[in-house]
């Protein structure tokens, strides 16, 4: 069979099945015969794993990581993809696909019954227009994940994998870190699709803490801080929070002496521990 690298195949292969391209659900193959060998094998797709993928298309990644990984299983929207990869994806027995919206199928059930007794890995080139809710979803339901090693649109990822105290990072670049160590791969050009996207890709993985890592009295509170700061992020964290949580400004003062945070800091300019320390704090201060 041709490679589904191929352009003239893939165009073919679309022909066939009177199948179009969606631009609203994302439709951008890789083309790159480099790109799905290496998300592959930097994305544990190897023995003893599982993998998750969102999004097959005409079946591209989902056969790399089929050749390596012990089982595959993806979800897919578009049904009018199932002919095509029943084609393209013939010869293997360890793929399910499973029709459905990544971002409403029950995640956990899937996990549990398709991939009893093995580690699980989360492989995809993501539809663009989910990235940051899907990673949201992913993290947020602790799923027993390991890793999530995805194609996502290069400025998405800078901000993702950027330092949590820094001018790129976002209130999604702090839930990544509260979650696991998210780091760039590699970058991957337009070109690399069919059809050639207008913004150029970069390929990231976030490796999960298998525990807890950071001991934050209410993870609530916590988020509520984060999406409320960066929200504001060019005003004085200190009145934000007074505002939001209807405290008298000395009080929030009294909260920042606390943590050890200076009243006119932004929170763009607060690690990781200073904002766990803060939420902590808080924390007691509300209960009072
Ligand atoms: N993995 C293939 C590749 O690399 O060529 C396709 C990647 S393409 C960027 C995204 C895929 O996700 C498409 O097949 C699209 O139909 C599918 N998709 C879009 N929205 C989805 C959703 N909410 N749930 C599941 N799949 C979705």
């Amino acid at each position: 069979m041709p490679e589904l690298t191929d352009i003239n195949y893939i165009k073919q292969i679309m022909t066939k099945h009177g199948f179009h391209v969606s631009k609203a659900l994302g439709q951008n193959f890789l083309i790159n015969p480099t790109v799905c060998p290496r998300i592959a094998e930097l994305g544990n797709a190897k023995e003893n794993f599982g993998i998750l993928e969102i999004g097959t298309g005409v079946g591209v990644l989902t056969k790399e990581l089929a050749k390596r990984a012990e089982k595959v299983v993806a979800i897919e929207l578009d049904n009018k993809l199932f002919p095509i990869l029943n084609e393209t994806l013939a010869e293997f027995n360890n793929i399910k696909i499973i029709h459905g919206d990544a971002m409403k199928i029950n995640l956990k059930k899937i996990i549990s019954e398709e991939f009893e007794n093995l580690q699980v890995a989360v492989c995809a080139n993501l539809p663009y227009y989910i990235t940051s809710p899907l990673i949201m979803r992913l993290l947020e339901e602790k799923l027993p994940i390991k890793t999530i090693t995805i194609m996502v649109q290069k400025e998405a990822g800078q901000r993702l994998c950027a330092p949590v105290r820094s001018r790129e990072s976002g209130a999604v670049t702090v839930a990544v870190a509260y979650y696991g160590e998210a780091k760039k791969l590699f970058d991957v050009t337009r070109g690399s699709f069919l059809p050639a996207p207008n913004v150029d890709s970069m390929v990231m993985q976030i490796k999960l803490y298998a525990e807890q890592h950071w001991h934050v009295q209410d993870e609530n509170l916590f988020f509520k801080i984060i999406k409320i700061g960066f929200s504001q992020r060019r005003k004085q964290l200190c009145s934000v929070l007074a505002n939001y949580f209807h405290m008298p400004k000395t009080d929030m003062l009294s909260v920042f002496e606390q943590a050890n945070i200076l009243f006119n800091t932004r929170i763009e300019a607060l690690t990781m521990p200073e904002l766990v320390n803060l939420s902590n704090i808080l924390a007691e201060n509300l209960k009072n």
